[in-house]
């Protein structure tokens, strides 16, 4: 059992849906299994977006694949696609590039040359066109070059003219083209045998513009187009054209390398898949249809419509319901809902462990918006949501990322694809999503703007709880005095009301102790100002030790200390100056400073009567502080009052 990694960016529906779909269906047939990692980069010309979609190559375990099949056309960045070559070839392992030609992998192109040449014959051989126009893109552009190439060398062939007057521009656009065909009318008042457009958005706009003109398509002009769009096929006349068989290439990338395992095939060299030609009415090959009533049509454009109106409900159902003030767990339960819309049985939601930072201080929030993960997944994928059936989601345990998913082999029992789709916000990784490719109910870009969202959502839920963080530390640091830890002045307001009232309604004592360290001034002046600050502490680890959880301590100002608290017993507030002293003369004859650290302190306690604030409480004892401070007459100058 073969296990094969489908790498490619982009979205192009008409180029990856019907490549990957022949791709995987062809590698069930041949039991191989298909990890398909799909990045959006090269979208939006967004070079920090597409480094956070490319990053999903970096999941890739080199040592749990048999081969690389890239789309290399579809990276714009070419060192990323050479890269991933590169790492598979020192692994050993063979490479199928898709449209690009690649020295040391097997190279799949995707021709439509031949396809080209046998258009232009076929309308001068079998409907008889001789002065033929062809309308090119853009000179200079490689495509249109080489289609100008083509065409000329067939009206060589044919001993045709292919001169100025048989070539002209139309910018790979509907308008342009209509636009050149009016300059020829201009010039010659006439019209060719045939215009052969460079794609088939250029031969619509041409046969609007005949038709304005007067002329009948095929029997006044011949068109053909290039690329086989939808609309080429429901337009009257239908157009003519032919298309890069995308398809066959899937099917044969496959095959190849089925054979490159048996030994068959050498791993390195090339071949290109030949387009195919549809012949429609705008050649005169089938009659063209008076009017298109083709109900089916309708009904899937409908039904295209329905499914956009509610995947958009949906997503912003979600954006309301996972943006509000959740936790980041909570953010991934209101996800599950829109998973759903992944339309698949099973799917992984894997994120990065190191995505929600521990950060509580701002330090570390700080640290974190520089140093977050932009390269690769973190060791261990830490939160893993796994839906299964659309409706039940669960946790499952955390696991390594180079398993890609928790248990990859019994994964495998039940589907033979998964395709990974990175989330991400700008360069930030956040993780991937893994699940089974049901190609028949997909609308790619539908699934990649729900990835986009939900990555959108998890950052938001990442921004949720790094800001609860430091709003808490400040909130935090607002109420606290940062040298003591004790609250300031704000937090002792903020809190000692609630004891207070308990106090009250409970009927018991409420105290205050107003403490002032005795002659810090002299130990500023004698011993500095350090030895100063660990006299403020030394006090405010005395008050701690004194209290119990129920009481506030708070340093008021420089020196000056407020305790309240609930008198549990009648002794409690005098034991609780009298622990404080303690504290202090244990201190002091511990301590080896050469100076004392002394408070006074001024208590009033007593049951509060409805009316009596605690500012009242307050001026009570500060008025015995200060006469227990004058008293003591330890200190010779002023006692400031407190307003
Ligand atoms: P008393 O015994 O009467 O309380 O006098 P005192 O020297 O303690 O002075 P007082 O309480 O009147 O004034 C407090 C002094 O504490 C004034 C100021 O220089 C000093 N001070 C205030 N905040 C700080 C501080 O954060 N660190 C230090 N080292 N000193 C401070
Ligand atoms: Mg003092």
């Amino acid at each position: 059992m073969k296990t094969i990694a489908l790498v490619s960016c982009d979205i192009d529906e008409s180029y990856h849906n019907p490549f990957s779909q022949s791709f995987v269906d062809t590698c069930k047939e041949l039991d191989f299994r298909v990890l398909w990692f799909q990045s959006l980069s090269g979208k939006f010309n967004d070079e920090i977006r597409d480094e956070g979609e490319m990053n999903i190559f970096n999941l890739i375990n080199f040592d749990l694949i048999d081969a690389l099949v890239i789309m290399t056309m579809t990276f714009k960045a070419d060192d990323v696609a050479y890269a991933l070559i590169k790492k598979a070839k020192e692994k050993n392992i063979p490479v199928i590039s898709i449209d690009e030609d690649i020295e040391a992998a097997y190279s799949i192109s995707l021709g439509y040359e031949r396809a080209l040449e046998e258009v232009i014959r076929h309308i001068i051989t079998k409907h008889g066109a001789r002065n033929i126009k062809f309308i090119g893109g853009d000179k200079g552009n490689d495509a249109s070059d080489a289609r100008e190439a083509v065409f000329c060398n067939v009206m060589k062939e044919y001993g045709l003219e292919c001169g100025e007057d048989n070539i002209d521009y139309g910018y790979f656009w509907w308008s342009s083209a209509a636009d050149a065909v009016q300059r020829h009318y201009d010039k010659f008042g006439s019209m060719p045998d045939a215009f052969v457009c460079a794609n088939d958005s250029m031969a619509v706009g041409v046969c609007s513009k005949l038709n304005e003109l007067g002329y009948k398509i095929p029997d006044d002009v011949i068109v053909t187009g290039i690329d086989g769009i939808p609309e080429g096929n429901t337009h009257i006349p239908s157009i003519t054209t032919l298309m890069r068989d995308v398809s066959e290439a899937g099917r044969t990338a496959a095959l190849r390398l089925s054979q490159i395992f048996s030994g068959e095939l050498s791993p390195v060299g090339k071949e290109t898949v030949d387009g195919t030609i549809l012949y429609r009415e705008s050649c005169g090959c089938e009659p063209v249809r008076l009017s298109i009533d083709d109900n089916k049509q309708k009904h899937d454009l409908y039904g295209q419509v329905e499914l956009w109106n509610g995947f958009s409900d949906s997503i912003i159902q979600m954006s309301e319901a996972a943006t509000g003030n959740y936790s980041f767990e909570e953010t991934l339960d209101k996800i599950t809902l829109f998973l759903k819309n992944v339309w698949t049985k099973e799917c992984w939601l894997c994120i990065c462990n190191d995505f929600i930072s521990s950060a509580n201080t701002l330090e570390d929030v700080f640290k974190s918006q520089n140093s977050y993960r932009t390269e690769g997944y973190s060791d261990v994928m830490g939160y893993v949501l796994h839906g299964i059936d659309d409706k039940k989601f669960d946790f499952l345990p955390p696991f390594k990322s180079e398993k890609m998913l928790p248990e990859l082999d019994m994964i495998f029992k039940k589907y033979n694809n998964i395709m990974f789709l990175p989330l991400h916000f700008q360069k930030r990784a956040i993780g991937y999503i893994g699940f089974e490719f049901a190609f028949s109910e997909r609308n790619y870009h539908i699934l990649r703007s729900l990835v986009t969202n939900v990555s959108k959502v998890l950052e938001n839920a990442r921004i949720q709880s790094e800001l609860k963080a430091v709003v808490g530390r400040l909130e935090d640091m607002y109420i606290h005095d940062s040298m003591t830890n004790l609250y300031n002045r704000r937090g002792f307001y903020q809190l000692a009301p609630q004891i207070y009232n308990k106090c009250i309604s409970d009927g018991v004592g409420f105290m205050i102790v107003s403490i002032d360290l005795d002659n810090l001034k002299g130990i500023n002046d004698t011993y500095g100002h350090h030895e100063g600050d660990n006299a403020i502490i030394t006090v405010a680890d005395a008050l701690r030790s004194a209290s119990n959880e129920y009481d506030i301590n708070a340093r008021f100002g420089g020196d000056e200390y407020i305790t309240a608290g609930i008198c549990v017993s009648e002794s409690y507030a005098e034991n609780f100056v009298t622990r404080v002293k303690e504290y202090l003369d244990n201190y002091n004859k511990n301590s080896g400073k050469p100076y004392l650290v002394e408070a006074s302190c001024g208590l009033y306690s007593l049951v509060p009567a409805t009316g009596k604030t605690i500012d009242e409480f307050i001026k009570a004892a500060d008025e015995r502080m200060y006469d227990q401070k004058s008293v003591h007459r330890k200190h010779t100058g002023y006692c400031r009052r407190r307003i």
